[in-house]
């Protein structure tokens, strides 16, 4: 098998595993427990939190624990817009998000909000000058991927902060479950961050919203005050300690997982361009993880099958979306519904080999052949 669908999900590391492994054999006590066992895990619990924070640079009581992105995409934007409700009921987005941000933000709108999704420029940019147009003063949020999961294209949040100085009232979610490891983190001006470790080879199950401290949201799951009152529930203490070691993993080797991936992408570029009817859509710019690409004629459902026929996992659209329809992310980039339709995503890891590379365009060209025959 040919594994290329690490955007949708990676390997555990080894030493993630290990590390929760440890700490689930060592540490049997509730962290919520009045007792030496329950004690020995809350320092515990409280000595991880603070290298986590330490790590992105945020401070512990700015660390929200969830079971992945879904939820933290879930209680960062249903939590803002309950609890400014006073304040408007507008929300700006892009047609780039995941499904657990366009679904809760259909959620929102079933409940009375405004949605307005700003355009997205052929380099995979939000149009910066439109989201200038766009708010208003009884515009709650903005929510805005650092790194979409289809193109990796990686969106000027820097800048997006900046516009919202002069709209006080707006906050920033930011959804960096593509971006952890594949580029910077940029947290200035940011009021909400989700983050979900098993997308850089920690666990699945285990999740971040990282929440700015003086902010309050509404929490949607209710009940004790746990490691924060945004959450309850038994704090999940060996998953803490394998996002830790999953964070400081990524984070100690991402100059050159990234540099190798880079020339990875590079060549496979190269190789893909030879063929006539391909068309890159992942923008110069994207992150060298992400490669989505279109074979002109033939569906990327099709095309996917073909390949895992031959034993090659690559992506249509992320994971969780629905099935036949064209693909937004690259409907927004390319206006080309049938190209849209023909999407699909290669993504590397610096796991990936070059060896692995060369029988995936081999059967690459096999596929071609089949479902493109006499081209
Ligand atoms: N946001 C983005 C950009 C994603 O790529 C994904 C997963 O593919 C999610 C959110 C959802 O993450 P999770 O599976 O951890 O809920």
């Amino acid at each position: 098998m040919i594994y290329l669908d690490y955007t949708a999900n990676t390997p555990a590391d080894p030493a993630v595993l290990e590390a929760f492994l440890n700490t689930e054999q060592n540490y049997i006590g509730n962290p919520n427990s009045n007792h030496p066992a329950g004690q020995a895990a809350r320092e515990k619990m409280a000595r991880v939190t603070d290298s986590i924070a330490a790590m992105l640079g945020v401070s512990p009581a700015e660390i929200i624990y969830t079971s992945g992105a879904s939820e933290s995409n879930n209680l960062a934007l249903k939590g803002v817009a309950q609890a400014s409700r006073h304040m408007g009921r507008h929300i700006i987005s892009t047609a780039l998000e995941h499904s657990s941000v366009g679904g809760t933000l259909t959620a929102l709108q079933s409940q009375g909000c405004e949605i307005d999704l700003v355009d997205i420029r052929p380099d995979g940019t939000i149009d910066l000058e439109q989201l200038r147009e766009l708010l208003r003063k009884d515009t709650i949020l903005v929510s805005v991927c650092a790194v979409d999961s289809e193109l990796g294209t990686v969106q000027p949040i820097r800048q997006i902060a900046q516009i919202l100085r002069g709209f006080p009232s707006c906050r920033l979610h930011v959804d960096a479950t593509q971006a952890v490891g594949k580029t910077e983190l940029v947290l200035e001006g940011v009021d909400t961050m989700s983050i979900a470790p098993h997308k850089f080879y920690g666990l699945n199950g285990s999740g971040l919203l990282l929440k700015r401290k003086d902010l309050v949201i509404e929490p949607q799951i209710h009940g004790g005050s746990s490691t924060t009152i945004y959450r309850s529930g038994t704090p999940a203490l060996a998953l803490a300690v394998s996002v830790e070691k999953a964070l400081a993993l990524t984070l100690e080797n991402q100059v050159q997982r990234i540099q190798y991936v880079s020339a990875l992408n590079r060549e496979l570029r190269a190789a893909l361009s030879r063929y006539p009817m391909v068309r890159i859509n992942s923008p110069e710019g994207a992150v060298p993880h992400i490669l989505n690409l279109s074979v002109t004629g033939v569906k990327g459902t099709a095309f996917q099958r073909a390949l895992g026929e031959e034993g090659v996992c690559v992506s249509v659209k992320s994971a969780c979306s629905t099935d036949g329809t064209p693909s937004r992310a690259v409907f927004a980039v390319s206006r080309d519904r049938k190209n849209a339709l023909s999407s699909w995503r290669i993504s590397l890891s610096h796991l990936t080999t070059r060896e692995e590379l060369a029988q995936f365009m081999q059967a690459f060209d096999r596929c071609c052949h089949r479902l493109l025959p006499g081209r």
